[in-house]
């Protein structure tokens, strides 16, 4: 069966049909126009909400996928649009294959150069989230944000580390679960399922940030379905 759900899409910015024929909409409800899922719209909505005057802001995308619709509309929308990759052993600022590395967790970034750092579920990848929260807060002007999604897991009280990355291997605390890797064919290992801490984990790692959970929950634009979740990390009160 097919599901049929008429909208505005936050990302091509049109009327348009969000169609699946799939129930998990998460990874399925996609615009007939553009093919964007439901987190990449919840994130375009949050960020034309929060930071409508995005074009002008020096921004830090980790991780885009260069096909995807959200992150073109970044990179040919904003005039200080920074994007990078994560190569393992490479070090931030360096170009490898062609792309900006920057490791979210020793960023190559000037202190207080930034106004935004955007990613679209790549914190459930990292190693040391608490690293990369600092480093996000300590590049970030004052004012400035992160925005980005991961998926909350809403009935776990405690967030839980499911793997461990070491120089020479990964050790499994739970088992592997792998999600696509725009620059690795073997996918992303999964480091970490967040629960309802991951607001308190966030204060503890980096106290400069205060943060938002919007939980976006609206057909019209397209956001239903499982693991909804936009976060927004300001630096300073918000
Ligand atoms: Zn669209």
């Amino acid at each position: 069966m097919t599901t049929v759900i008429p909208g505005h899409c936050p990302v091509c910015e049109t009327r348009t049909e969000f169609r699946s024929t799939d129930g998990w909409f998460r990874d399925h409800l996609r615009c007939a126009a553009c093919d964007s899922i439901p987190r990449e719209r919840a994130f375009a909505w949050a960020l034309d909400r929060f930071r409508p005057n995005w074009r002008e802001l020096a921004i830090h995308e980790s991780s885009p996928a260069p096909a995807r619709r959200v992150s073109a509309r970044l990179r040919e929308g904003c005039k200080h649009y920074i994007a990078s990759q994560y190569f393992p052993g490479v070090a931030s600022g360096k170009i490898h294959q062609g792309m900006r590395c920057e490791n979210l967790e020793s960023l190559s970034f000037k202190d207080a150069s930034l106004d935004l750092h955007l990613h679209l579920d790549v914190m459930e990848h990292v190693n040391r989230p608490d690293l990369c929260f600092r480093e996000m807060a300590r590049t970030l002007r004052a004012g400035g944000a992160a925005i980005f999604t991961t998926p909350l897991y809403a009935e776990r009280a405690a967030s839980a580390r499911r793997a461990i990355r070491f120089a020479d291997g990964d050790e499994h605390l739970a088992p592997p679960e792998y999600h696509g890797n725009p620059v690795d064919d073997q996918g992303a290992l999964v480091t970490f399922h967040y629960g309802q801490d991951f607001s308190d984990l966030i204060r503890a790692w980096a106290p400069d940030l205060s943060l938002l959970r919007l939980d976006l929950n609206d057909a019209r634009i397209g956001v239903i379905g499982e693991f909804r979740d936009v976060f927004i990390a300001v630096k300073g009160m918000i």
